[in-house]
């Protein structure tokens, strides 16, 4: 088990007059020290260059992203100024957050439209969502009345008016501040600790925060502290952020776990924590965040993407990120002075967002695009968000930076969330044997040993979890499948059908495993096949075992189970664009840009036939080959997987 080891909380009121002076001289000395290091942490000349590049590229992507805005903004009937969704068919409640990025772009640019679009936009919000209340709904027409989110459209208009006060007119102002007032108020009333996920209580400590420093209401600075400090009591032991799902002092599984999700994390919690501890000049807080994103960036692979399928709200899971939230540059940008690590994450996320923008939109996921997915907006009306805090606080990408995992690292377990990274040569994986439960609010994540991750240097991702079982937990924030094929399931996992009812070890709650390292790791995950009520398959052969091995040169994943009917499926994620041939030594290639993955199994039959087939799932939006492995007559079946470059 990883303890952290970077995490250094520093109580500066502790400290006496001759220490803080001490601590004063070390942090500089530290500073100093930093421009000399040599390679990773070196801020040289060509970084300098660098820097001026990436820089250049959070500006250029808000514009891009702005201008796809613009077009499908409504210019003229009953939404006018609403940003039309084409996907679900409706201008989503929340696109009035875009009031903030529209004027940091106007501010940058110095065109109009910009500024004008925040105007409509922000008019839109005040006729469709704004309540007498002081609330914002979710979405308008009845279609989702929750209230939670009034914090966001609050720290939307607030960061608008803290940054960019000086673009509105003195009555614009007025009645932007007056109707701040009216959701902070609102807020004060209705957020209880308990009310939504934990980064709802967090981002409206945030947003009071931010109403303090705007209005001077002393109210708002109370409720502020009292709702941070809730917050803080949310960090595992290894200061991941716990609480979007079940949550309370006692509220967790069986196994004890606590429901953790990073994406969530990453792009709301702890960048509405960052923005908060900023605020108030709050050491604590600022601590602890840097300390748990510096935990998180263990879940940020070497593309910038998310390793995510084992989280409790997968459902909106998209690889780089969560579908509805601001992606992760804000926060860290925010925090960027404290570790270069942070600004390197929000680069390589950005860079990530960047290739899966089409026609000006960010995709809600790698190969929607190409299935010819109508886009859903709201993934680039929140992104813009993150990116205007990044660009507001200046952030700086100077140098070339490894990522916790650039590097193998054998075996990190995570008992809180009881998940295990495997990090051998070329390999980055997970595996997960939570316990964490569905409810018709949540849920659809896999348990049971399930693969969540398998992802190779030269590959990419080859294989992912999607939801068990595809449901829209989030009618509005998630999208709907056309067909059969893009409801099938890319977790690796055994199957059986029995009685019309799907028996698998990814509803397993109560499997077990254990793992061995050395030059090469291994996993073996015990449990039962069962439905996805958690009954087990009825009969006396409903336990399974599988063993994951990882070496330098393969992975292997082999399955015992003498279940009658029992198969393992495989999908191994191929786009329909990448060629996947049958060859003549009964192996699978999968044909990438540069390099070949090469699937051997202990059971053939079926795999001429699939090469042409392409499986596809929203969660997180990849396309699959559909893989199948019968197993012999001793109950055991395996596949093989290499790297030829
Ligand atoms: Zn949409």
């Amino acid at each position: 088990m990883e303890r952290n080891k970077n995490k250094k909380v520093i109580y500066f009121r502790k400290l006496s007059l001759p220490l803080a002076l001490l601590a004063c001289f070390l942090f500089l000395f530290q500073f100093l020290f930093a421009q000399t290091l040599p390679a990773d942490n070196q801020i040289g000349a060509k970084q300098k260059s660098r820097h001026k590049q990436n820089t250049s590229l959070y500006q250029t992507q808000l514009k891009i992203w702005c201008d796809a805005l613009l077009k499908i903004q409504l210019q003229k009937g009953q939404d006018e100024g609403g940003i039309f969704c084409e996907s679900h068919g409706f201008v989503h409640g929340r696109c009035g957050d875009a009031v903030y990025p529209l004027l940091t772009l106007f501010k940058l640019t110095h065109e109009e439209k910009y500024r004008t679009a925040a105007r409509k936009v922000y008019r839109w919000s005040e006729e469709h969502v704004s309540q007498p209340d002081g609330s914002w709904l979710n979405e308008a027409g009845g279609k989702n009345n929750w209230k939670g989110i009034t914090c966001f459209s609050v720290l939307a208009i607030g960061e608008a008016l803290r940054h960019h006060s000086d673009l509105l007119t003195k009555k614009e102002n007025e009645e932007w501040r007056e109707r701040l007032r009216k959701g902070a108020d609102f807020i004060l009333i209705y957020q209880t600790f308990e009310t939504g996920d934990i980064n709802y209580p967090v981002s409206a400590a945030a947003a009071l925060a931010l109403c303090y420093k705007i209005l001077g209401d002393e109210r708002y600075l109370v409720r502020a502290k009292a709702l941070a400090d809730f917050g803080l009591q949310h960090f595992t032991e290894n200061a991941l952020i716990w609480g979007e799902g079940v949550r309370g002092p006692n509220d967790t599984t069986p196994k004890g776990l606590r429901p953790i999700d990073v994406p969530y994390n990453m792009e709301e919690s702890l960048a509405n924590f960052a923005l908060y501890g900023t605020l108030m000049g709050d050491e604590k807080v600022l601590a602890t965040v840097a300390a748990s994103y510096i935990s998180h960036l263990n879940w940020v692979l070497p593309d910038g993407s998310m390793d995510a399928g084992w989280c409790s709200r997968q459902y909106k899971w998209t690889y780089y990120g969560s579908a509805t939230s601001d992606g992760p540059a804000g926060g860290l940008a925010l925090m960027q002075k404290r570790d270069l690590r942070f600004g390197e994450a929000a680069l390589r996320n950005l860079k990530l967002r960047v290739a899966l923008t089409h026609d000006g939109l960010l995709h809600g996921g790698p190969r929607l695009f190409e299935r010819g997915v109508p886009v859903c907006s709201h993934h680039t009306f929140t992104s813009i968000k993150g990116l205007a805090t990044a660009i507001d606080e200046g952030i700086q990408n100077t140098a070339d930076v490894s990522l916790p995992n650039d590097k193998a690292f054998g075996l990190r377990e995570w008992p809180e969330a009881s998940v295990t990274q495997i990090g051998v040569g070329p390999w980055r994986a997970s595996v997960t044997t939570n316990d964490i439960a569905s409810s018709p609010k949540r849920g659809g994540h896999p348990m049971g040993g399930s693969l969540a991750m398998l992802w190779h240097n030269e590959t990419g991702p080859i294989a992912v979890a999607s939801m068990s079982d595809y449901k829209l937990y989030e009618g509005s924030n998630m999208q709907k499948p056309v067909s059969d094929s893009a409801l099938f399931s890319l977790t690796p996992r055994i199957e059986v059908i029995s009685n019309g009812i799907r028996y698998s070890n990814v509803y397993d709650g109560e499997a077990k495993s254990r793992s061995f390292s050395g030059d090469s790791v291994q996993l073996i995950v015990q449990g039962h096949l069962r439905d996805s009520n958690g009954n087990v398959l009825p009969g006396a052969n409903a336990s399974f075992q599988l063993t994951y091995t990882f070496t330098a040169n393969s992975f292997q994943m082999a399955i015992y189970t003498v279940a009658a009917g029992a198969r393992l499926l495989f999908p191994i994620v191929a786009a329909s664009s990448e060629r996947v041939t049958y060859k003549a030594d009964s192996t699978l290639a999968v044909q990438k840009n540069a390099s070949r993955i090469k699937i051997f199994g202990s059971d053939k039959r079926g795999w001429e036939s699939i090469t042409n087939t392409r499986v596809f799932n929203f969660v997180p939006g990849f396309e699959a080959v559909p893989v199948q492995i019968m197993l012999d007559k001793n109950g055991k079946g395996l596949i093989r997987i290499e790297v030829i470059k």
